[in-house]
C-alpha cells in the first residue's frame, strides 16, 4: 500500500477522495470546492477506509449542505462576469452568453440562434452595459406593443414612460405628473410580468394607493395579477 495512492469511496451519493499519506490517524476535510477528502495511514486497508467513511455519512451531508449554502450566499453578493458559459434570463428563459471578438459582430449585444452574443470591449463593466442596453431595448419594444391596448383598457395614458434599472421596485408612477418608470429587469422575467406591472402603474393614474378600489381595477383588467405579483416578490431584481 504505497504512500500517495488515491482512490474513491462512494458514500450514498457522495464521492470521497481517499489518499494514503504519512499520517498517524484517519482525517477528513471538506473544502470550499465541495470535495470530500480523506487521508489514511499506510496500514489502513481499502475495506477499512470504506467502513470508516460510511460511518461519517451524516457528517459529510451536514458539511456539504453548509458548503452549498455558502455558495448560494456568494452568488447573491458576487455579480456575474458576463463571460462565455454564463447565462442570462431573457423573458424568463435561461439564455447562454457568448463573448465574441469585434471581427465577429458589429453590435455590442444581440441574440443569435438563442445565444446572446456580446462583443468583447474590454472589462466587465463594458459587457454589463452592452447587456443592459440590449435588455432596455427588449423591454421598450414590448411596452410599445402592449401600451395602446393597456391605455385603452384603463382609460389613462402616461405623459412619459421610461425604462431604467431600479434596485427594489419593478415600476413606479407619479400620478401628479403622469410619469411612469419600468424596471429594465422586467425583460428577465416571464413576459406576463411586464404587462402586469404596466397595468399596475396605469391604475395608479386613477388610484394612488393599493386599497380595495385599486385591487378591484386590477382584478378587472389583469385577473392573474396576484400570482404574477407573488412571483415578482419572490424574485427580486438582480444586482448589476
Ligand atoms: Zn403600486
Amino acid at each position: 500500500m504505497a504512500i500517495g495512492e488515491t482512490f474513491t469511496v462512494r458514500v450514498g451519493t457522495i464521492d470521497v477522495l481517499v489518499t494514503r499519506k504519512r499520517v498517524k490517524n484517519i482525517n477528513f476535510r471538506i473544502g470550499s470546492d465541495g470535495i470530500v477528502r480523506m487521508s489514511i495511514p499506510a496500514y489502513v486497508s481499502r475495506a477499512e477506509a470504506e467502513r470508516v467513511a460510511q460511518e461519517r455519512r451524516a457528517w459529510f451531508e451536514a458539511h456539504l449542505s453548509q458548503v452549498e449554502e455558502h455558495k448560494a450566499e456568494r452568488s447573491k453578493t458576487e455579480p456575474q462576469e458576463w463571460r462565455t458559459g454564463e447565462a442570462l434570463m431573457v423573458w424568463g428563459k435561461p439564455t447562454p452568453l457568448r463573448v465574441v471578438g469585434a471581427n465577429e459582430t458589429f453590435v455590442p449585444c444581440e441574440l443569435v440562434d438563442g445565444e446572446l452574443m456580446i462583443r468583447d470591449g474590454g472589462d466587465r463593466w463594458w459587457r454589463v452595459t452592452a447587456v443592459e442596453q440590449w435588455l432596455e431595448r427588449q423591454l421598450s419594444d414590448r411596452i410599445n406593443e402592449l401600451l395602446p391596448r393597456c391605455v385603452l383598457a384603463i382609460s389613462a395614458a402616461p405623459t412619459s414612460l421610461t425604462v431604467r434599472r431600479m434596485k427594489t421596485r419593478w415600476g413606479s408612477c407619479t400620478p401628479s405628473n403622469g410619469r411612469i418608470r419600468m424596471n429594465t429587469a422586467l425583460a428577465e422575467c416571464p413576459p406576463e410580468c411586464t404587462e402586469m406591472v404596466l397595468l399596475h402603474e396605469l391604475c395608479h393614474l386613477h388610484v394612488r394607493n393599493h386599497g380595495p378600489e385599486f385591487q378591484a381595477l386590477m382584478d378587472l383588467h389583469c385577473p392573474g395579477w396576484r400570482v404574477t405579483q407573488r412571483w415578482l416578490d419572490e424574485h427580486p431584481p438582480r444586482v448589476l
